[in-house]
């Protein structure tokens, strides 16, 4: 019988371990808990949530609720289990946290092809293996994927900007233009006045923040924490001083004002999100502002009046590799073959984006699975794991509409494209499914 070694028994590492036994492969699954916690996992179980209870909205006008219909028509076993213990949280699926870790412990104690060895692997056991082991991933196992991939494929922070709908800009304030007309004009400028700008960076700096204590306690377990120059969130170079972001950042040199031909007294640009161009990044605003707090302030934006997010802003402890620097199209690392990372050590971020990354590469060990269609989120996911990223690098990825392909004609309704292109994905899966597998 085929046998996998997985090591992490966490979202991705029991999604992959219930895949593979339901496969016919023998699975050896290691977990470091209970004997070595986390800073942020508190319990013995496996699949523990380590945050909120909340799989997120389960409307298929939302990213998350497009992946998990995408899911469920790809049989995920954990997304089966979360239903089978949810909560009422209206449009969102919540579990029962403890109900939910204890019924995936169950699933992996009581499977006779599943093996559960509790103890931290700090190499990776020959053979075939999947390296799910998290955000958190152990020391040792850092150092010795850092020996094997380079100390610079890894990374330890994760420092976002907020991602919004290109259609929610207002295009009669915004404009195209290259900074000093060198080359194509790709960003998108929003043009700030004196008060405008002053405003901003009031609210920036009086906005409501996760506190850095509570960020440490957090992700850092208590020990002290500075930030990375190129991961300072928005709010503290405002903290610096009133004119900070537009010496730096927010600069106005060579992104005139197309009517008029002025200079801006400060400049916010927004980076295309995928090449259709339908969701935008806030550059340089990678920030520790609440939710509630950056939709406020950051519509405060010259054109961004009505900004729909698609994301919202964040930096916190998250290990991750260089994924598409290190693997195959399917996935494999490059510098060890038969070895596969999953979850969020892989690049993917979020719950049941790391079940979905586990599923995917539990299919490509069992069944060959060739990529997912590009109309689907799961597709999408994939992609962004092996397309070679721009000069910003590579930075994990969630589901969100910003990353399907546009429709063939625009859709000036909101919902309405959002339901067309949910079902475009689900239609496109179905047929891949009935096809392909
Ligand atoms: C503090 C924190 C809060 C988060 N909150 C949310 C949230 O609210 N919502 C959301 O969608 N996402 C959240 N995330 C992001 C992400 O979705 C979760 O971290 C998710 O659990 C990732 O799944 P995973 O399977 O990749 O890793 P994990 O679920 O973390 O599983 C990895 C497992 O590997 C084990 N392990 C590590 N090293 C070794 C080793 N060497 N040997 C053996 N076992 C090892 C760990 O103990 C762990 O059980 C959060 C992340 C962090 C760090």
């Amino acid at each position: 019988m085929p046998e996998v070694s997985i090591i992490g028994g966490g979202l991705a590492g029991c999604e992959a371990a219930l895949q593979l036994s339901a496969a016919g492969y023998q699975v050896q699954l290691y977990e470091m808990r209970p004997q070595i916690q986390t800073p942020a996992h508190q319990s013995a179980c496996l699949a523990e949530l380590v945050c909120s209870n909340s799989f997120k909205s389960t409307r298929l006008d939302t990213g998350a609720g497009l992946l998990k219909a995408e899911l469920s028509m790809m049989g995920s076993r954990l997304l089966e289990i979360a239903l089978s213990c949810s909560v009422a949280a209206g449009h969102a699926l919540a579990v029962d946290r403890l109900l939910f870790a204890n019924t995936v412990t169950q699933a992996i104690a009581n499977n006779p092809k599943i093996t559960l060895h509790q103890e931290e692997l700090k190499e990776i056991p020959p053979g075939m293996a999947i390296i799910a082991t998290g955000p958190l991933t152990s020391d040792a196992m850092m150092l010795t994927l850092a020996d094997l991939l380079g100390e610079q494929q890894l990374f330890f922070f994760d420092a976002i900007a907020p991602i919004i709908d290109a259609d929610s800009i207002d295009y009669e304030v915004v404009y195209a233009k290259a900074r000093y007309d060198k080359g194509e004009p790709d960003y998108l400028n929003c043009a700030f006045n004196r008060e405008q700008y002053y405003e901003f960076v009031d609210a920036l700096v009086d906005g409501e923040k996760h506190s850095v204590h509570e960020f440490e306690n957090a992700f850092f377990n208590g020990q002290s924490f500075s930030f990375y120059e190129n991961c300072m969130p928005i709010e503290e170079l405002a903290r610096r001083g009133r004119d900070t972001l537009r010496h730096g950042v927010m600069r106005p040199m060579g992104l005139e004002l197309p009517a008029t031909g002025q200079k801006a007294f400060a400049v916010l640009q927004l980076r295309a999100e995928n090449s259709d161009r339908t969701a935008f990044n806030l550059v340089g605003c990678q920030t520790m502002l609440r939710y509630p707090e950056q939709k406020r302030i950051f519509r405060l934006i010259p054109g961004l009046g009505n900004a729909s997010f698609l994301r919202f802003g964040s930096i916190h402890r998250n290990a991750y590799l260089n994924t598409p620097h290190l693997v195959s199209d399917i996935l494999e690392l490059k510098a060890r073959p038969n070895t596969w990372v999953a979850g969020q050590l892989s690049g993917v971020e979020g719950y049941v984006e790391s079940i979905a990354s586990g599923l995917i590469t539990a299919r490509i060990i069992s069944q060959k699975m060739s990529i997912l269609p590009a109309e689907t989120i799961l597709g999408q996911l994939w992609r962004r794991l092996i397309t070679e990223p721009d000069k910003r690098g590579f930075q994990p990825v969630n589901a969100n509409f910003g990353l399907l392909p546009a429709l063939p004609d625009s859709v000036r309704d909101k919902k309405l494209k959002k339901e067309l292109l949910s079902q475009r994905s689900l239609d496109a899966l179905k047929t891949f499914l009935t096809f392909e597998h």
